[in-house]
């Protein structure tokens, strides 16, 4: 039965929050929207945090998702700087760090995730920072001299997007990288090779196999001695080691919980009148057949207007094949389908010595592929995916 009558809470003013909030009242939602997040200022997007943002140093922009006007049109009330500490779910209250306590009719968690926090031994150092909020990247931007040197702990997206800009910005950048390869959680051995070469020829010094087992300095970061012996001069460091859905909200109301608040295909948690979206939801993909968690902004926007669709009652699933992107650099990679469980790769060429796909084949159809520096073949791969179509068609 459609309902658009009654306060919804939205928990979370990220990507998904955001969205949700604008979905909301597309499907119809009269009642009022109440987007709560922990962050000051309006919700703003991501992923320039690792590139322009930082190499915009000092002056730093964050695009927002929506301007302050459309809120205000929508007529969806934001409270930034709140906490919400705990939902009373039998008495449908989210309850505040100030003590107040909120009723709501709906409720969605589109609460994200944390950086994951680094298992050592040692004392808060000032220079060693994550690269989560605009916070974060602003910390980041007033440490960064030329000339000096970086040491940056992990080579996924987050990693290697930051040593990308800290370069452009004249520092000396280190990464270590506790696996075999870089981006080995979401690419080929070939991209990954491709992006080695590529930060190589840019001067930035990758050490994999290794990882900080001590941060050391007085007061300021100055070296990290690493799990091979060697000590490294530091004056920043930066963290980009994954990171942990928020989903303690949720498990302390004794909501279902996994890798992430457990949703179905509608976002619905096993609260009829909570929904989750987003970093935090771990949800079923009917075309990839099995559940997952993403980290990834078209998740984040595409889940979240299922979950809209459900508090109003509408039946709408969400399921989409997942899509990556990660500049550095000039270069573009993009990321169409999960590689996991694929038998083998195949490797194109494209028009230039930039330019690459690497698909991934299982049971002799598409599953997945990185296009580097080839939007074109990205466009095709989307497709390719999709319909799982024969290795012939590549
Ligand atoms: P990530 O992609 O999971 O990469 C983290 C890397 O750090 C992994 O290779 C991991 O290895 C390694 N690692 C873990 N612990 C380590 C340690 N102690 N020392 C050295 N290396 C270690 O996570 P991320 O780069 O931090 O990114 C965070 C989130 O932001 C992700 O959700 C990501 O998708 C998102 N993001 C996306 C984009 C984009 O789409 N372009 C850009 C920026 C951020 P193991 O795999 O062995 O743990």
């Amino acid at each position: 039965m459609k309902r658009t009558e009654g306060v919804c809470i939205i928990v979370g003013a990220g990507h998904a929050g955001a969205q949700l909030a604008f979905s909301l009242r597309r499907e119809g939602w009269v009642g009022a929207i109440l987007l709560i997040g922990e962050e000051p200022g309006l919700p703003y997007q991501r992923p320039p945090l690792s590139k322009a943002a930082l190499k915009a140093a000092g002056t730093i922009q964050v695009p927002l998702i929506y301007s302050a006007a459309a809120y205000e049109k929508a007529a969806i009330t934001r409270m930034p700087d709140v906490r919400v500490v705990a939902l009373d779910r039998p008495r449908k209250r989210a309850l505040l760090a100030n003590g107040q306590a909120l009723a709501y009719d709906k409720l969605a968690l589109c609460t994200g995730a944390r950086a994951r926090e680094l298992a050592l031994p040692c004392r808060a150092l000032a220079g060693v920072h994550d690269l989560r909020t605009a916070a974060d990247a602003r910390a980041i931007s007033a440490e960064v001299r030329p000339g000096g040197r970086a040491v940056i702990l992990g080579a996924g997206y987050i990693g290697l997007e930051t040593a990308a800009a800290l370069r452009g910005l004249g520092m000396q950048v280190t990464v270590l990288e506790q696996g075999g390869r870089v981006l080995e959680r979401v690419a080929a051995p070939e991209t990954s090779a491709h992006f080695e070469r590529l930060h190589a020829a840019n001067g930035v010094d990758i050490r994999k196999h290794v990882q900080a087992r001590e941060l050391l300095g007085t007061g300021h970061i100055a070296q990290v001695l690493c799990s091979d012996g060697t000590l490294l001069a530091a004056d920043l460091v930066v963290r980009g080691i994954g990171v942990v859905p928020n989903m303690t909200l949720a498990q302390e109301a004794g909501l279902a919980v996994g890798d992430g608040i457990l949703v179905d295909e509608f976002a619905q948690t096993s609260d009829p009148d909570i929904v989750a979206a987003g970093d935090c939801a771990f949800h079923p993909n009917a075309l990839l057949g099995f559940s997952l968690r993403l980290e990834s902004i078209p998740n984040a926007v595409e889940q979240a207007k299922s979950a809209a669709a459900s508090i109003c009652g509408e039946r709408k699933a969400y399921c989409a094949i997942p899509w990556f992107w990660s500049d550095q650099y000039d270069n573009h990679l993009q990321i169409a389908g999960l590689n996991r469980g694929h038998d083998r790769v195949v490797v194109q060429a494209g028009d230039s010595d930039e330019a690459l796909t690497v698909w991934y084949i299982k049971d002799e159809r598409v599953l997945a592929a990185d296009c580097i520096n080839s939007p074109k073949q990205f466009v095709r791969a989307k497709k390719l995916v999709a319909s799982r179509a024969p290795v012939v068609e590549l």
